[in-house]
């Protein structure tokens, strides 16, 4: 078999962010305000499972893997899931997004097992107001984790923050210092409307538009895209060691370079964050023999995938908040 991940629209599909558990320690208030809530134990995806998953989609073309959750450190087996795909022929990127929780005690553990690119959430560099953004007075530690992965052989280390009106849309200036002497990349997500957000969505929403604004009047220049790179823009200036990232899925054409495809903790291939199912592969995963069948059915779905998310028109598909399906 020689299939490739290619969607009717020509889009190919190098980069699967994979969520491990849908679970989070985390309570921010754009996502899981409550907290994580869940009375059945969840059934997550094993090692064999991710592999078989894994084996597949490298078959397809696939070489970059994101893990995401929930809070993908909250599983006890990461650095073991790191290992097992970093052993399969074709994957070249491991990535993971976190946020940050014993990041210095345990990143090198990860960097060993294989793990190439780094993705920690830092909406705000003010530690009382990351306190009641997340709900944990722990901002000083994970900038320190952040330091102590800057000393280990990763390929790239990228601080995420959901733009938020007035909370941090005011203050790039402060961030713009952080990457004065620091190889980091700074990266700004339009805040998303999710199912469960609304209400917070129509209070703090403001378009990424202020921020592009910003870094241009600032001297920053928007660097060419790789070719099948993802959607997002990146910004760089001479006098700075860091770059700014910039995310905005309600641009026009956001979904033209689309370049991932998602599967859930419990097994469910979703072709967009925001779409309206997921479809279950988890009988797929269970032994090798099953690659064909499991390869056929992935480009088979592929063919389902719209052309772009609705979140204009306020739908957000089934995704309730990013923690389900794995923001
Ligand atoms: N727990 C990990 C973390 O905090 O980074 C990974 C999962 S989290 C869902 C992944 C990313 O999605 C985080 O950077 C988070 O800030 C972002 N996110 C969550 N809800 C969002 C929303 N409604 N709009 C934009 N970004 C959101």
């Amino acid at each position: 078999m020689n299939n490739q991940l290619i969607d009717s629209q020509g889009r190919h599909f190098p980069y699967l962010r994979l969520s491990i558990t849908d679970m989070c320690n985390y309570s921010c208030q754009y996502c899981l305000p409550d907290g994580y809530q869940c009375d059945t134990r969840k059934d997550y995806l094993s090692i064999t499972e991710i592999h078989h998953l894994i084996t597949a989609f490298a078959a397809l073309g696939t070489w970059k893997i994101r893990l995401t959750g929930g809070e993908p450190t909250l599983r006890r087996d990461l650095t073991d899931i790191i290992k097992t795909i970093k052993s399969i022929p074709g994957i070249r990127q491991i990535a993971m997004t976190t946020n940050g929780y014993k990041l210095k005690q345990r990143v090198s553990g990860w960097v060993d097992a294989g793990l190439t690119h780094l993705n920690a959430s830092v909406d705000t560099l003010d530690p009382r107001l990351f306190n009641s953004l997340t709900g944990h007075d722990r901002l000083t530690e994970i900038l320190e984790g952040i330091d102590h992965a800057l000393t280990l052989p990763l390929k790239k280390i990228k601080l995420n923050a959901v733009l938020l009106k007035k909370v941090n849309s005011h203050l790039f200036r402060e961030y713009a210092r952080l990457l004065k002497n620091k190889k980091l990349s700074m990266r700004f997500i339009e805040l998303m409307q999710t199912g469960d957000n609304y209400e917070y969505f129509k209070k703090y929403h403001v378009s990424a538009q202020v921020l592009k604004n910003f870094l241009l009047s600032e001297g920053w220049s928007e660097k060419l895209k790789d070719i099948g790179s993802g959607p997002a823009l990146e910004y760089i200036h001479p006098e700075y060691e860091g770059s700014f990232g910039v995310i905005s899925p309600y641009s026009k054409d956001f979904c033209k370079s689309c370049n991932r495809l998602r599967v859930s903790s419990t097994g469910d291939f979703h072709l967009c964050l925001f779409g309206e199912q997921g479809y279950s592969i988890r009988h797929l995963l269970q032994h090798s023999s099953q690659q064909e069948e499991l390869q056929s059915r992935l480009c088979q779905l592929l063919n389902k995938k719209n052309d772009k998310h609705f979140l204009h028109d306020g739908n957000t598909g089934i995704t309730p908040h990013l923690a389900s399906v794995g923001g």
